[in-house]
C-alpha cells in the first residue's frame, strides 16, 4: 500500500487514509476546481511513523518522486535560487483537532530564494513579506519557538516606524524583520534556520507527525473518545500567493449562512493577505459580497463553484479560497458546521431542493442541537437590542437567566428563599457552591473552562452557566465585578447570562419562551401561515422521525399536569410514577403514624386513611392517560426521608427536655429517627426491602392502584396500569410481593366484577438483579432499567457526592468524556443491561424492555438502547422530542 497520494488520486470517501483536507482537497480537484496542485502523506504513513520513531526509508522515497513530479508540473524546483517552488505543510486529521500543529506556508524560501521570489513577482515587499512568514510559522509549529517571541518583534518594528498595520511596512523594514526572527530562531534553538528546503519540508512534516501524540492532543482525543491508534495526514500543496498587492487577497466563505441557513453570499475576504490573516483579526475584513466590485470574474466564478460544491456535498459548505493577481484558487472545503437552528432548516430547505431524502435530512440534525431549540432565550427581534453587555465567556450549559447577582452561596440561598431570582456570580465554583448554585437562576464565573465544575454541576441540573468570561473580574471579598472598562456591577444588581451564546449584559434583557416548546405544546401550528421557517423544519423532521422509530417513547411523571404535558409532547405512556410524593406534605402526619405503629390496628388505621387519598391520585393520573400504559413504582426512598431531620429534632426534644415539657410523641419520634438513621441510605432499607419488612405498605399501594383501575373502568376509561417493584436483587422477593399482589387484585376484580388486566414487573437496577434476570423473569411481565441507580450500584458511585467532588477532576484527566449519569457507560453498565435483555426474553420471549432513568432522554444512550432491542425509553416530559428524534434516528 502506497504511503502518498497525488491530490488527483483520492476522493471524499478516503478520510480515514488522507484525513478531511486531504481528501476534500483531492474531491475538489477531480471536479475540477482550481486547487493548486500537491499530494497527501497518507495516515498510515503516519503510524508508521510513530511506531517505529522514524520516518519509514519507502515514505522518504514516495516524497521525493512526487516532489519531482509536482516540480516537473510547476516547472521549477522546491526553493530554486532563481524561481523558487514553495509550498505549504499542512496537517489534516479525520476530526480536526486542537493542539494538534496545523500549517506552515512558504516552505522553500531561504536567504538566496528570496531573492528569486521577489525577481520573479517584481515585488520585493511581497518576498521579504512571505520569508518573514515561514521563519514566524515555521519557528513557532515546528522549533516550538514560543510565538509571542515573533509577534512583539513584529509590533516593535510596526511602531518604530509607524506603521499601522502589517502591509504598511517597506521591504526594506521587513528585510530587517527577518534578520531579527533568524536571530531568535539561533537564540531560542542554538542553530540557525534551515537554508535546505527538503529539509525545512522534512521537518515540518515530521512536526505534524510528532504534533499527534502532543499532550493537548492526546486530552483532547480521551475527551472526545476519538481513537488515539488513527494518526493524523499531511498535505504538501503548492502555494498561491494572496500578498501579491491589491488585486491579490484571501478569504473564507459558506454556501449559506450558517447562523440562520439561509441562502446567499457569506463570508469574509481580505485584501492583499496571506493565510490565516482572515481569521486572525489583524485587519479589518471586507463582506464577501464587497469582492463582486473589487473583482468581479473571480466573484462570479467563487459563487459557481459554491453552487458545485454544494450541490456535490448536498449540504451546506465553508470554503477557504485565495486570489492571486486575479486568478482564484481554491485551498480548502468541507461541510461546514451550523447553528441548531440552521442545522434544522437546512435539512428541510435540502430535501425541498431534491438534493436529499427524509430519511438523511432526519440524519443530519440530531437531539442535543433540538434541547438547544426547546430552551427560552433572550428575544433577538428587539429585546437584544439596547441591551447592555459587559462580557462573554464559554457558552458552557444554555438557556437565558435573569437575576440579581450575588457572590457567595450563603447570599443565594437566603435571598432566593425569600423569592428573589439570583446569578451565583464565582472566580470558579467547588463543591461548597452546589447549594448555591441549586438556588440560583444561572452561573456566571470569570475561570475555566467546558470541563470546569461550574459547568459539569450545570449541565447536570439543566442549569444555565456562563463560564471563563476571562475580562471579568470578580471580587469575592468586596461583593462586586468589574468589568473590562472598570465598571462595576455591585451585589444585588441585575444580570442575564446566555448559556447558548456566552455573553453577559447588565440589567434585565426579556426572556421568551422558545418557539419550538410552544409548538410542542400545541400553542403554534407548524401549518399556520405565519408559522416560523423553523417550527415547520421540526414538525416536518419529527412527523418523519416518529413514522420509522421502533423505540416508544415514555414519560417520567408523577402527577396528571406533568402527564397532560408529556402527552401533548408525544408520550406513549408513562414509564415511571414515582409514589413518593403521595407519602408528603399533609400526608406526612399518617406516615409519621405509620412507623410509630406499636400494633397492628393502629397501623392498619394509618394506612387506611392513606388508601383513598392515594387512590384518589391514581384516579386522575390514569385519566389523564387513559388508553396508555402508566407504570407505578411501588415506594423507593428510605423512611426516614419522610421523618424530621435528624439535627433539628434532636435540638427541639432537647430544648423542651431542659424545660421539662417534651412531648410523647417528639420522644417517640426522635427514637424511630435514630432507628432508621443508616451510614448508607442508598444501600439501605429502601425499595423492595421496605414493601417486605413494613406489613401492609405495598399492599396498601396495589390496592389504590386496583381501586381506582376499577373506578376509571366504572366511568368507561380505559387504565393500562403496571405495577412496578424497585430495587430487587433475588426473584424471591419479587416472588413474595407478587403472591400478596394477586391475592389483593383477585379480591378487588371479585368485588367488583372487572378484569383489571394489571402487570406486575420490577426494576432492574441492582448489579445482582442484572446478573438473574433469567430467573427473575419468571416472575416479572416486564423489566425495566433504571439506569440511573445501575449506574451507581456498578460504579460505587453515590451520585449526590461524586458529581461535585471529583468528576471534574476525572473528566479533566479524560477518564471518560461524559459523566456516566449523563449517557450510559455502554461497556460496563450497558453490558449488564444488555446481558440482562436476553436473559430475561430467553426465559419469557414477550417480555417488556424499558428504561426509565436520565439515560432515556440522552441521545447516544438512545441509540444504544435501540441497538440492545428495548421496547421504550421513558424520560423526563422535556426531553420525549429530544428522544423521538433520536429512536428515530436510530432506525432511519
Ligand atoms: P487550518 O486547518 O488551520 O485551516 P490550513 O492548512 O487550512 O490550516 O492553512 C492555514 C491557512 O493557510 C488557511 O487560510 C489556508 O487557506 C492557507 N493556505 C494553506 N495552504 C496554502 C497554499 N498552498 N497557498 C496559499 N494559502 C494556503
Ligand atoms: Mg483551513
Ligand atoms: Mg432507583
Amino acid at each position: 500500500q502506497k504511503f502518498v497520494y497525488d491530490f488527483s488520486e483520492g476522493n471524499k470517501d478516503l478520510k480515514d487514509l488522507l484525513g478531511g483536507k486531504g481528501a476534500n482537497l483531492a474531491e475538489m480537484t477531480n471536479l475540477g476546481l482550481p486547487v493548486p496542485p500537491g499530494f497527501t502523506i497518507t495516515t498510515e504513513a503516519c503510524k508508521a511513523y510513530l511506531a517505529s520513531g522514524q520516518v519509514p526509508p519507502r515514505l522518504q522515497d514516495e516524497v521525493s518522486r512526487h516532489l519531482a513530479a509536482l516540480e516537473e508540473r510547476m516547472g521549477k524546483k522546491l526553493g530554486q535560487a532563481d524561481d523558487p517552488l514553495l509550498v505549504s505543510v499542512r496537517s489534516g486529521a479525520k476530526f480536526s483537532m486542537p493542539g494538534m500543529m496545523d500549517t506552515v506556508l512558504n516552505i522553500g524560501l531561504s536567504d538566496e530564494s528570496v531573492h528569486g521570489l521577489a525577481a520573479q513577482s517584481g515585488d520585493e515587499r511581497f518576498a521579504w513579506d512571505s520569508y518573514r512568514r515561514l521563519i514566524q510559522m515555521f519557528g513557532d509549529t515546528v522549533l516550538g519557538i514560543d510565538g509571542e517571541r515573533f509577534s512583539e518583534t513584529l509590533e516593535e518594528a510596526k511602531s518604530a516606524r509607524g506603521a499601522a498595520t502589517d502591509v504598511d511596512l517597506t521591504a526594506d523594514a521587513l528585510k530587517d524583520l527577518v534578520q531579527k526572527f533568524k536571530n531568535i530562531v539561533s537564540e531560542e534553538t542554538g542553530r540557525d534556520f534551515p537554508q535546505d528546503p527538503r529539509e525545512q519540508m522534512d521537518l515540518a512534516i515530521r512536526a505534524v507527525f510528532d504534533s499527534w501524540n502532543g499532550s493537548r492532543a492526546r486530552l483532547y482525543r480521551r475527551q472526545e473518545r476519538i481513537p488515539h491508534d488513527l494518526g493524523t495526514a499531511v498535505n504538501i500543496c503548492s502555494m498561491v500567493f494572496g500578498n501579491l498587492g491589491p488585486d491579490s487577497g484571501t478569504g473564507v466563505a459558506f454556501t449559506r449562512d450558517p447562523a440562520s441557513g439561509q441562502q446567499g453570499v457569506y463570508g469574509d475576504y481580505l485584501q492583499n493577505a496571506q493565510g490565516e490573516d482572515v481569521v486572525a483579526g489583524i485587519r479589518n475584513t471586507v463582506p464577501l459580497a464587497d469582492l463582486e466590485q473589487l473583482d468581479k470574474a473571480s466573484y462570479d466564478q467563487l459563487m459557481r463553484i459554491m453552487e458545485t460544491l454544494e450541490n456535490h456535498y448536498r449540504d451546506l459548505c465553508d470554503i477557504e479560497f485565495t486570489i492571486e493577481r486575479g486568478k482564484l484558487w481554491m485551498l480548502q472545503t468541507r461541510v461546514g458546521k451550523r447553528t441548531a437552528a440552521a442545522a434544522f432548516r437546512i435539512a428541510t430547505q435540502l430535501v425541498d431542493q431534491g438534493l436529499i431524502d427524509e430519511a438523511e435530512a432526519l440524519r443530519r440534525v440530531n437531539g442535543n442541537q433540538l434541547a438547544q431549540l426547546m430552551f427560552p432565550r433572550f428575544d433577538s427581534n428587539g429585546g437584544l437590542e439596547g441591551a447592555d453587555q459587559i462580557g462573554w465567556g464559554i457558552a458552557a450549559s444554555p438557556g437565558a437567566a435573569v437575576g440579581k447577582a450575588v457572590f457567595d452561596s450563603y447570599t443565594a440561598i437566603k435571598w432566593s428563599r425569600s423569592g428573589e431570582k439570583v446569578i451565583l456570580v464565582r472566580r470558579e465554583t467547588n463543591p461548597d457552591d452546589l447549594d448555591g448554585m441549586i438556588a440560583a437562576e444561572g452561573i456566571l464565573t470569570s475561570r475555566g473552562g467546558k470541563t470546569s465544575h461550574a459547568a459539569v454541576v450545570a449541565r447536570g441540573m439543566g442549569k444555565t452557566c456562563v463560564c471563563g468570561a476571562e475580562e471579568l473580574e470578580v471580587d469575592t471579598k468586596r461583593r462586586c465585578l468589574k468589568t473590562a472598562d472598570g465598571r462595576v456591577v455591585e451585589e444585588g444588581d441585575v444580570l442575564s447570562i446566555d448559556g447558548s451564546t456566552g455573553k453577559v449584559y447588565a440589567g434585565e434583557v426579556p426572556v421568551v419562551p422558545s418557539p419550538v416548546v410552544e409548538y410542542f405544546e400545541g400553542r403554534m401550528h407548524a401549518g399556520a401561515d405565519d408559522a416560523d421557517e423553523l417550527v415547520r423544519a421540526v414538525h416536518r423532521i419529527m412527523a418523519y422521525a416518529d413514522r420509522v422509530r421502533r423505540l416508544r417513547v415514555r414519560a417520567n411523571a408523577d402527577n396528571a399536569e406533568d402527564a397532560a404535558r408529556a402527552r401533548r409532547f408525544g408520550a406513549q405512556g408513562i414509564g415511571l410514577c414515582r409514589t413518593e410524593h403521595m407519602f408528603l406534605g399533609e400526608r406526612r402526619e399518617l406516615v409519621e403514624r405509620l412507623i410509630l405503629a406499636d400494633t397492628d390496628t393502629e397501623r392498619d388505621q394509618a394506612l387506611g386513611a392513606l388508601l383513598p387519598l392515594q387512590k384518589g391520585d391514581f384516579v386522575e393520573l390514569f385519566e389523564s392517560m387513559d388508553g396508555l400504559p402508566v407504570t407505578v413504582r411501588l415506594l423507593d426512598p428510605p423512611l426516614h426521608e419522610f421523618l424530621p431531620d435528624i439535627t433539628e429534632l434532636s435540638v427541639r426534644v432537647a430544648l423542651a427536655e431542659s424545660r421539662k415539657d417534651a412531648n410523647e410523641n417528639d420522644l417517640r419520634l426522635l427514637q424511630a429517627v435514630h432507628r432508621l438513621h443508616e451510614q448508607n441510605p442508598m444501600l439501605g432499607l429502601r425499595g423492595v426491602r421496605l414493601g417486605l419488612v413494613i406489613p401492609g405498605l405495598f399492599t396498601m399501594q396495589i390496592r389504590a392502584i386496583a381501586q381506582a383501575a376499577a373506578e376509571r373502568r366504572a366511568s368507561g376509561g380505559d387504565p393500562r396500569a403496571e405495577i412496578m417493584i424497585p430495587l430487587v436483587g433475588t426473584v424471591q422477593e419479587l416472588e413474595i410481593v407478587r403472591e400478596e399482589a394477586e391475592q389483593v387484585i383477585a379480591e378487588i376484580e371479585r368485588e367488583r366484577d372487572v378484569e383489571l388486566g394489571l402487570s406486575l414487573g420490577t426494576m432492574i437496577e441492582l448489579p445482582r438483579a442484572a446478573l438473574t434476570a433469567g430467573q427473575i423473569a419468571e416472575c416479572a411481565d416486564f423489566f425495566s432499567f433504571g439506569t440511573n441507580d445501575l449506574t451507581q450500584t456498578v460504579w460505587a458511585f453515590s451520585r449526590d457526592d461524586v458529581e461535585a467532588s471529583f468528576f471534574t477532576a476525572y473528566l479533566e484527566k479524560g477518564i471518560f468524556g461524559v459523566s456516566p449519569f449523563e449517557t450510559i457507560d455502554k461497556d460496563g453498565v450497558g453490558s449488564l443491561v444488555r446481558s440482562a435483555a436476553e436473559a430475561g426474553r430467553a426465559t419469557r420471549p414477550d417480555l417488556k424492555l424499558g428504561v426509565c432513568g436520565e439515560h432515556g432522554g440522552d441521545p447516544e444512550s438512545v441509540h444504544f438502547f435501540h441497538e440492545v432491542g428495548l421496547d421504550y425509553v421513558s424520560c423526563s416530559p422535556f426531553r420525549i422530542p429530544v428522544a423521538r428524534l433520536e429512536a428515530g434516528r436510530a432506525a432511519a
